[in-house]
C-alpha cells in the first residue's frame, strides 16, 4: 500500500478547540485522535469515524457527528450507552456486532448496520471487515468468547487500518495483510501482555501501529518496552506512543 509516510503531530490551537484535551497525528490522508483508552476517532476526506465512544461527556459533545460509529463489544469500556447520549448521532450509522445491537435502545437499533465476525460492509465509501477477537484459549467463561465481538479492518481510500478490539494474539491476527495502521490492545488480565502483542505485530508487520487499550487491574502495561520488543526484530514498523489517559477535562 503506497502512503504517505510523514506524520505530523499536531498541537495546534485549532486542534485544542475542536478536540479538547487531546491531539492529533496526521498519517497521509488520515488523521488520528486518540480520545481515552478504546476511544478514538479517524477523520479521513471529512468522513469522521468513531471507535467505541466510552468517555466523559466532555471529550464527547464538542465532537462533529461522526459519519460511522463503530463498537466493538459489551463491555463498558466499549458499549457505552450514558457516553453515546453525549454523542451527536444525527448522520451516524453505526457498526456493531449482533450481541450490541441486541441491547441497542430501539432509536439507535434503526441506526445500526449488524456485522457477525467474517462479513464485510460498505458504509459512506468506506469497506468494512468484521475480523474476531477473543482470549486464548478458547473457553465458554473467558473475558472475550470467540463469535461475540468484532475487530475491524477498515479500508479509507486505499489505506487499511486495523482496529484489534479486545483479545489476544490470534492466527486471524498474525494473518493480516497490508495493513498501514493498526490498534492494537494489551492489558491484563482482560487481552494479552506487551510480548503476544509484539509478536502479532511482527507478524503481520503493520507500516505503523498505537498501542492503545493499555491500562489493566494493575495498571497500565509498560508500551515503550512493547516498542522495544517490535523494534529490535523491525525497526520499520513505526510504533507510535501517545497517552490515552488523559487527566479529567
Ligand atoms: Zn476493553
Amino acid at each position: 500500500m503506497l502512503m504517505k509516510t510523514y506524520i505530523f503531530f499536531l498541537y495546534s490551537c485549532f486542534t485544542i478547540l475542536l478536540f479538547p484535551v487531546h491531539a492529533q497525528d496526521k498519517i497521509g490522508e488520515i488523521s488520528v485522535h486518540p480520545i481515552e483508552h478504546a476511544t478514538f476517532m479517524l477523520t479521513w476526506k471529512n468522513k469522521l469515524l468513531l471507535f467505541d465512544p466510552s468517555t466523559d461527556k466532555e471529550r464527547l459533545n464538542k465532537l462533529k457527528s461522526p459519519d460511522i460509529i463503530f463498537i466493538t463489544d459489551i463491555h463498558g469500556d466499549h458499549f457505552n450507552i450514558s457516553s453515546l447520549k453525549n454523542v451527536d448521532i444525527s448522520k451516524s450509522t453505526f457498526i456493531v456486532p449482533p450481541v450490541v445491537a441486541e441491547q441497542l435502545p430501539d432509536d439507535l437499533r434503526q441506526k445500526a448496520h449488524i456485522l457477525k465476525n467474517g462479513e464485510s460492509a460498505n458504509i459512506a465509501g468506506v469497506k468494512i471487515e468484521a475480523i474476531p477477537m477473543y482470549n486464548l484459549p478458547e473457553s465458554a467463561d473467558a473475558y472475550h468468547t470467540k463469535g461475540r465481538g468484532n475487530g475491524y479492518v477498515v479500508s479509507l481510500g486505499g489505506q487499511r487500518v486495523y482496529v484489534s478490539g479486545d483479545t489476544e494474539d490470534i492466527p486471524e491476527m498474525r494473518t493480516l495483510k497490508d495493513i498501514d495502521l493498526a490498534f492494537i490492545c494489551m492489558n491484563l488480565p482482560y487481552t494479552m501482555t506487551i510480548k503476544q502483542a509484539a509478536e502479532a505485530t511482527l507478524a503481520f508487520k503493520p507500516r505503523i501501529v498505537y498501542p492503545y487499550h493499555y491500562r489493566g487491574q494493575h495498571g497500565k502495561s509498560d508500551i515503550a518496552s512493547y516498542k522495544q520488543l517490535v523494534n529490535e526484530k523491525d525497526s520499520s514498523i513505526q510504533v507510535i506512543i501517545r497517552d490515552w489517559y488523559p487527566s479529567k477535562p
